[in-house]
């Protein structure tokens, strides 16, 4: 995908060529994992995996179409009508819950327009496509109110509104605030509770690599929301806002006096978040050894105490740990399938991914989709092709 060729699928299915192409990226949670609602920190990195969306009035007042991939139909919804779409549908949630955003927020939003959705990422992966559509819909959708880009902030601030209140997934700020923020070569750490947006080097002598387990992880319905919950049962349980603020000392000295299942999503999160602390100093010295080690640490802790692993990530996750030039490798995103990212020296190669991918499989498992990413800059307007 790219944006001529999506440019010409919108002339086709809507016979005149689009108005504006805006493209987001997709993102790796690179350490962090669930402490974004948590109150906490969290690292990420925007992908060169994109969505693209195209936009163009429409000379039709109260009309709104949205397409997504060369096959797909449009499909017509009135303006005045903005009941929950399902099943085949449900997608179209993001996009008009997008929509729906910019006049939350106060913002021009087009009163009818046509949209066409392209995308070359994963979806439902864990590597945020709906962050990405969110945000490059927003982006194309000002444009065409002749209103400037927003802020990052704003942008990141506008899709997670989407997805919490117009789609229902209670999700932090992890995937909308690095699609927004990303930079080529650089790592996005994010203090969750600002939110706060700051810039991290990646050495530049690392690969990063995504295996897909193509089990596809369902966070509209279901476990994301009840790690959500139980997470708050825990900082309330702690007498806390937020789980993070509670010390881990402190945390230790209290955990007995919770149910067990409680206590070990609360020190999943306490944990993890002095983790991507210790990630941050780790790269600060350029000490990859310890990066990586807090990779595999961070797994283990999915793994054991939120129980938001599944065993084709904890397999790959094992075999990965176990190759040479792999530093650390962990689930990344959201968890209950999706994806495993490994952190590598340059001594890994395809061929090494692939033997990795052929193990994993003679256990058993799907054969992986393995892709080496590269970091990207963020979700911005493209010119038009
Ligand atoms: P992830 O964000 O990790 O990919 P989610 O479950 O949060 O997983 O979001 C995936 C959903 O986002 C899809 O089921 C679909 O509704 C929507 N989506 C993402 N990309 C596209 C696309 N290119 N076209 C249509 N819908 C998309
Ligand atoms: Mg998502």
């Amino acid at each position: 995908m790219n944006e001529r060729i999506l440019s010409e699928n919108f002339r086709q299915r809507y016979g005149r060529t689009p108005q504006v192409i805006a493209r987001a990226p997709g993102r790796i949670e690179f350490i962090g994992n669930h402490t974004d609602y948590n109150g906490g920190a969290v690292i990420g990195a925007a992908i060169d995996r994109y969505v693209w969306v195209a936009a163009a009035p429409a000379n039709a007042p109260g009309r709104l179409r949205f397409a997504s991939g060369l096959d797909g139909q449009a499909v017509e919804l009135p303006a005045a009508n903005t009941t929950k779409l399902s099943g085949a549908e449900a997608w179209i949630n993001y996009p008009r819950g997008v929509w729906q955003s910019l006049r939350d927020f106060n913002l021009p939003a087009p009163d009818a327009f046509d949209l066409l959705v392209g995308s070359d990422l994963p979806t439902g992966a864990g590597l945020s496509s709906s962050a990405a559509l969110e945000l490059a819909t927003a982006l194309a959708l000002l444009d065409l109110t002749g209103v400037p880009a927003p802020a990052p902030a704003t942008l990141a601030a506008i899709g997670r509104h989407a997805e919490n209140i117009h789609v229902g997934v209670p999700c932090g700020i992890l995937d909308q605030g690095t699609s927004a923020f990303g930079r080529a070569g650089q790592l996005v750490h994010i203090d969750c509770r600002g939110p706060a947006f700051y810039l991290l080097p990646l050495p530049s002598d690392v690969s990063l690599w995504v295996f897909n387990t193509l089990e596809k992880h369902a966070l509209v319905d279901g476990l994301y929301s009840t790690r959500h919950r139980e997470c708050q049962d825990a900082a309330t349980a702690l007498g806390a806002t937020w789980l993070t603020e509670v010390a881990p000392a402190d945390f230790n000295a209290r955990a007995a006096g919770l149910p067990p299942k409680t206590a070990a999503r609360a020190r999943h999160v306490i944990e993890e978040n002095e983790r991507v602390a210790a990630v941050v100093r780790a790269l600060g010295t350029g000490d990859l050894q310890t990066v990586g080690a807090l990779l595999a640490a961070s797994h283990r802790s999915s793994r054991d105490l939120f129980e938001n692993s599944t065993p084709t990530l904890d397999s790959l996750v094992e075999l990965l740990t176990a190759a040479p030039g792999v530093y650390g490798a962990r689930l990344t995103g959201g968890g209950f399938g999706g994806a495993v990212m490994a952190l590598t020296d340059r001594s890994f190669t395809a061929a090494r991914a692939a033997d990795i991918a052929a193990q994993h499989a003679a256990r058993g498992h799907p054969r992986p989709e393995i892709i080496e990413l590269h970091t990207a800059d963020g979700a911005r307007l493209l010119p038009r092709p």
